[in-house]
């Protein structure tokens, strides 16, 4: 009777997830974990020992991977190592994946509307195509996302309040994924927590819209109206090469124009777009008006979408070997160049012959404008430079402007943030020895036209202990986190 030789082990290293089941249940102990990282998963695949293994095949049945231990085929080469020899050639039938366009809708004309800054920027989303929102309350952002969830419905989309604002974020991801316009509305604590999905967008190259209303911090801190999450939100996206185009409206018209525009730029860069109002700009009414045209998004390229021809695409953010990883970082740092030389925008009102500006974004910015109208009523040279792209600075619009002016006032509601992103951009461009000064509030405390005026007053008399600002009454009043 002819004997038949049962199969010896063999694993390709790449299929091991390292569980350890193989080790637990091999008589003869002749498994054990390796000691080397496999380059591809990062994980250290089992290794046999095949001279005592007597091939009983207990670990065959162990193992949970449908490619993971196999019977040794008969006359495999020692340094055999081609999963084709197994499995056949991967097919590859599906056609390349091709970007579908948007196409952009022509509307009628409507009469202007009055907006609070959340809703207009939930309808500026609506007309940017999208139709997923993933998000969990948060005040003073909540009416933006109470919004979406009575239009999304009626309009065939989807609103999920997810259990968290780390869930909300992966949403997002998976969303963005996928290549359709998502977003979120949060609000600082909020947002704290959904800075590892953001990482994980900017890493995978992923789109998505964050509006980010700002609220009195650190901690649970308040829900008036700070300028809290600048930094965060210029030199914070999560861990390493991390950076995203950052809008500050100062307007409910602009908080819709500027949520359109960041649609548009989360999806020219495939990077999340992070929009930052402030809890008072996210309350206030304003007159708003409606573009002339919408947005039917498309399906890009690179999308994960479930047709045929964007089957096959794949993205992640894990890079486990280091070239591959610094390569992926010197694309990135590619992109962020791009950014830096195509996104920079500012508003410069009456700064052609300023001595002194003054620098704010978001409402601390209209008090300061108008502080500028009484000081150019009172003769005074004096224009507002406000940055409508926090990151990256609009630097290329100020450095002109600082041949002429005496020095920069920078009025913040916020503990400096403003002031330190102006002054390292100065520091890149090369002009690190521009006079600055500053005046903040905090708190939900904002900075009065009054205070802006009087501390204007003060440096141009050469007085710069003016320490504004007075004990004028604030339009924010101190309120109870939510
Ligand atoms: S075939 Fe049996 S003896 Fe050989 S490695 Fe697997 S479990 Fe151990
Ligand atoms: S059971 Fe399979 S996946 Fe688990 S360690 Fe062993 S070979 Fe690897």
């Amino acid at each position: 009777m002819p004997v038949t030789m049962r199969a010896k082990p063999f694993l390709f290293p790449t299929f091991c997830k390292a569980c350890g089941r193989c080790i637990e249940a091999c008589p003869k102990d002749c498994i054990e974990m390796s000691t080397e990282i496999d380059p591809v998963t990062g994980l250290t695949p089992v290794v046999i020992d095949l001279e005592v293994c007597n091939a009983c095949g207990l670990c065959f049945t162990a193992c949970p991977e449908p490619h993971g231990l196999l019977p040794r085929p008969e006359g495999l080469g020692a340094g055999e190592v081609d999963p084709s020899v197994f499995f056949g050639p991967r097919p590859s039938t599906a056609p390349v994946p091709e970007t579908i366009p948007d196409t952009r809708v022509p509307l009628p004309s409507f009469e202007p509307m009055v907006l609070k800054g959340t809703h207009a920027s939930a309808v500026g989303a609506l007309l940017a195509g999208c139709r997923h929102f993933f998000g969990y309350p948060i005040t003073p952002s909540t009416e933006g996302a109470e919004l979406m969830a009575r239009l999304l419905p009626e309009l065939d989309g989807f609103f999920v309040q997810a259990v968290s604002e780390v869930a909300a974020v992966n949403m997002i991801y998976g969303c963005g994924g996928a290549g359709l316009p998502s977003m979120t509305f949060t609000s600082s604590p909020g947002f704290s927590l959904m800075l590892e999905g953001i990482s994980y967008m900017i890493g995978a190259e992923i789109p998505g819209v964050f509006v980010n209303v700002m609220r009195g911090g650190p901690g649970l801190g308040n829900i008036g109206p700070e300028q809290a999450d600048i930094k965060l939100v210029c030199r914070g996206l999560g861990h390493g090469n991390t950076h995203a185009v950052v809008l500050a409206p100062s307007t409910p018209q602009e908080m819709l124009d500027l949520t359109m525009l960041a649609f548009e730029l989360a999806f020219r860069y495939r990077n999340p777009v992070v929009l930052v109002g402030d809890g008072y700009l996210g309350q206030i009414m304003g007159r708003v008006e409606l573009p002339c045209e919408m947005v039917r998004p498309g399906i890009p390229e690179w999308a994960v979408h479930g047709d045929e021809t964007h089957r096959g695409n794949l993205l992640s953010s894990i890079q486990i070997a280091e070239a591959d990883l610094e390569a992926h970082n010197v694309h990135l740092n590619d992109k962020y160049r791009r950014m830096i030389e195509r996104e920079q925008r500012a508003e410069l009102y009456r700064c052609d012959d300023a001595d002194w500006l003054v620098v704010a974004c978001n409402t601390p910015a209209r008090m300061a404008k108008g502080a500028v109208e009484s000081l150019r009523a009172q003769g005074a040279s004096v224009g507002l430079f406000r940055p409508v792209t926090l990151w990256p600075f609009p630097s290329g619009d100020l450095l002109p402007l600082l041949d002429r002016a005496r020095g920069l006032l920078v009025v913040e509601a916020g503990s400096g943030q403003l002031e330190d992103e102006l002054r390292l951009a100065l520091s890149h461009a090369g002009a690190p020895g521009t006079r600055i000064e500053n005046l903040r509030r905090f708190g939900g405390m904002l900075p009065q036209g009054q205070d802006i005026v009087d501390k204007v007053i003060a440096l141009a008399h050469g007085d710069p202990s003016c320490t504004a600002p007075s004990t004028t009454t604030s339009h924010a009043t101190a309120m109870a986190p939510a």
